[in-house]
C-alpha cells in the first residue's frame, strides 16, 4: 500500500498544525484504484484544494464509488488548427475533463497538418494557458502526412515530443517506415500505425459482410486492417530497435498479430476504441452515417473474440478516437458521410461498464488499459493518487444510469447522445477541483 501506517499519523499531525481557513473534505468510503501501485481497496480520503492529506482504510462502509487517477486517451482529433467548426482546443479539452480525462494525446491530421515542431509546442502551450487537460501533441510521422519523407524528428526529441503517427492514413512508404523506427529507437521513439492498406479500403463505408450487404454500400475487409498491421511488424522485425503501436484496432486477427510479435520480442503494442467494444455492425445498419467510422464497426463475432483478448491482456489500452464532426458532414448519404464520432465523455462509462459485465474484467485492470496502459506507450507522465502528489483524480459512478443528453463538444456525432448510460463521471480533480456533478466548478 502506498502510505498507509507510519506516515499516516505523521500527516494526522500535519493536519493539525495547518491554518484553520483551509478546508479539508473527507471522502469517504470511496473505492480507490489506482494501477501504479496496485492498490484497490476501500478508503476515506481528506482532500484539500489542492492535495490529498491522507488516506486511511474506510472506517464506515463503501459509497460504490471509485476514485480513480485522471484518464490519458491517447488517440485525440482536436481538429485545430483548421477544423475549427468541428472543435476547438477549448472545447475538446472540456469534453476530455468532463470524461474524465486529464491528458489527451493530440493527433496530427488537421490544416495544415500537425508536422512542425514550432506547431507542436504552440499547441501544447495553447492547451496548457486553458487549464484544463494536458495536451500530447502526436505530429506527424512524413512531411505534410503524406506517408512518404520523414520529419526531422530530432527536432521534435529537442522539445520532448516522442510519439507520432500519420492517423487519418497508414505509414505508406515502406522506407519512410523503416527509417522512422531507426530514427526514433535513438530516443525511445514511437510510431503510431493507423493500419489500413488504403487500397482495400478505399470507397467502403462499412464492414464488409451483413453491413455492406444490407446497406447497400461498399464494404471494408478486416483484411485491409491487419494486412497493414503485418507489414508493420515485418517491417519492425528487420530494424534493429524502434517501437510499434497499433491504433483503434477492429480486427481479432489484428491483435493477434500484435500479441505474437510482442511474444517474439518486439515491442508492439495496441489499442481499441470503446465504441467497437460496445457495438457491432448492426448499429451502422440501423442508425446511419452516425454510426460511420473507420475502421468499421465489425461482426458481432469479431466483438466477442476482441473482448476475450481484453481479459487475457492481449490490449495495452483504450482510446476514444474521438472524431468531432459538423452535422452537415454526419447527415450525407452513408458512402459519403464522414467517418467518426465523439468519445471523450462516453470512453470511461462505455469500457467501464462492457469489460466489467462483458468481459469479467477486475475493475482495476480496466482503469489500467485508461491510464497506466496508454501513459507507458506515449511516454507521458502516470497519474497518481497518493499523498501530497499534485491532484489529478475522478470521482467515478460505475452503478449510476444517467441520460446522456448534452455534450462539452463542439460537435454531437455520436450515437450514444440521448441514450441511457451506466457509469458517470462525478467529479475531477486536476490540481484543484475542475468538474462537479456535469458542470465545471
Ligand atoms: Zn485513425
Amino acid at each position: 500500500m502506498l502510505q498507509m501506517a507510519e506516515p499516516f499519523k505523521k500527516m494526522e499531525r500535519t493536519i493539525q498544525t495547518e491554518t484553520m481557513d483551509e478546508t479539508i473534505e473527507i471522502l469517504r468510503g470511496v473505492r480507490l484504484l489506482n494501477p501504479i501501485t496496485n492498490f484497490d481497496e476501500v478508503v476515506d480520503v481528506a482532500v484539500s484544494k489542492d492535495s490529498i492529506k491522507w488516506i486511511k482504510i474506510a472506517s464506515g462502509k463503501s459509497s460504490g464509488l471509485w476514485l480513480i487517477p485522471g484518464l490519458v486517451d491517447m488517440h485525440v482529433h482536436l481538429r485545430t488548427p483548421g477544423y475549427e467548426e468541428a472543435e476547438t482546443l477549448e472545447t475538446g479539452l472540456k469534453a476530455a475533463i468532463a470524461g474524465g480525462v486529464t491528458c489527451v494525446g493530440m493527433m496530427p491530421n488537421t490544416s495544415p497538418p500537425l508536422d512542425s515542431a514550432e506547431l507542436a509546442v504552440v499547441l501544447k502551450l495553447q492547451g496548457e494557458s486553458l487549464g484544463l487537460s494536458a495536451i500530447e501533441p502526436i505530429p506527424c510521422v512524413t512531411k505534410d502526412r503524406a506517408g512518404l519523407q520523414c520529419v526531422n524528428f530530432q527536432e521534435f526529441a529537442k522539445s520532448g515530443i516522442s510519439c507520432f503517427s500519420d492517423d487519418g492514413s497508414p505509414v505508406q512508404s515502406d522506407e519512410a517506415l523503416n527509417e522512422a523506427f531507426s530514427s526514433l529507437a535513438l530516443f525511445n521513439g514511437l510510431v503510431i500505425e493507423h493500419p489500413e492498406v488504403s487500397s482495400m479500403a478505399a470507397g467502403g463505408a462499412v464492414n464488409l459482410g451483413r453491413a455492406s450487404r444490407e446497406t447497400g454500400t461498399q464494404g471494408i475487409p478486416e483484411s485491409a486492417e491487419f494486412l497493414d498491421v503485418k507489414r508493420c511488424i515485418n517491417i519492425l522485425r528487420k530494424c534493429s530497435g524502434g517501437r510499434l503501436h497499433l491504433t483503434h484496432l477492429s480486427s481479432p486477427e489484428s491483435i493477434r498479430l500484435v500479441h505474437e510479435a510482442f511474444l517474439n520480442g518486439l515491442d508492439v503494442t495496441c489499442d481499441v476504441t470503446p465504441h467497437h467494444l460496445v457495438l457491432n455492425e448492426q448499429e451502422v445498419i440501423d442508425s446511419g452515417p452516425i454510426a460511420k467510422m473507420n475502421p468499421p464497426l465489425r461482426s458481432e463475432e469479431s466483438r466477442k473474440k476482441i473482448l476475450e483478448m481484453m481479459k487475457s491482456g492481449f490490449v495495452t489500452a483504450v482510446a476514444s478516437d474521438h472524431a468531432p464532426h459538423p452535422h452537415s458532414k454526419k447527415t450525407l448519404p452513408l458512402s459519403s458521410a464522414a467517418f467518426g464520432i465523439i468519445g471523450l465523455e462516453t470512453m470511461l462509462p462505455l469500457t467501464v461498464d462492457v469489460l466489467l459485465r462483458e468481459a469479467g474484467m477486475s475493475p482495476l485492470d480496466i482503469i489500467r488499459l485508461l491510464t497506466t496502459g496508454p501513459a507507458s506507450v506515449i511516454n507521458t507522465v502516470v497519474p497518481d493518487v497518493d499523498v501530497n502528489k499534485p491532484l489529478n483524480m475522478v470521482l467515478f459512478d460505475p452503478q449510476r444510469k444517467w441520460l446522456y443528453s448534452d455534450t462539452f463538444s463542439k460537435s454531437s456525432n455520436t450515437p450514444f447522445l440521448g441514450q441511457m448510460l451506466t457509469g458517470r463521471v462525478l467529479r475531477v480533480w486536476l490540481k484543484h477541483e475542475l468538474f462537479r456533478e456535469g458542470e465545471f466548478v
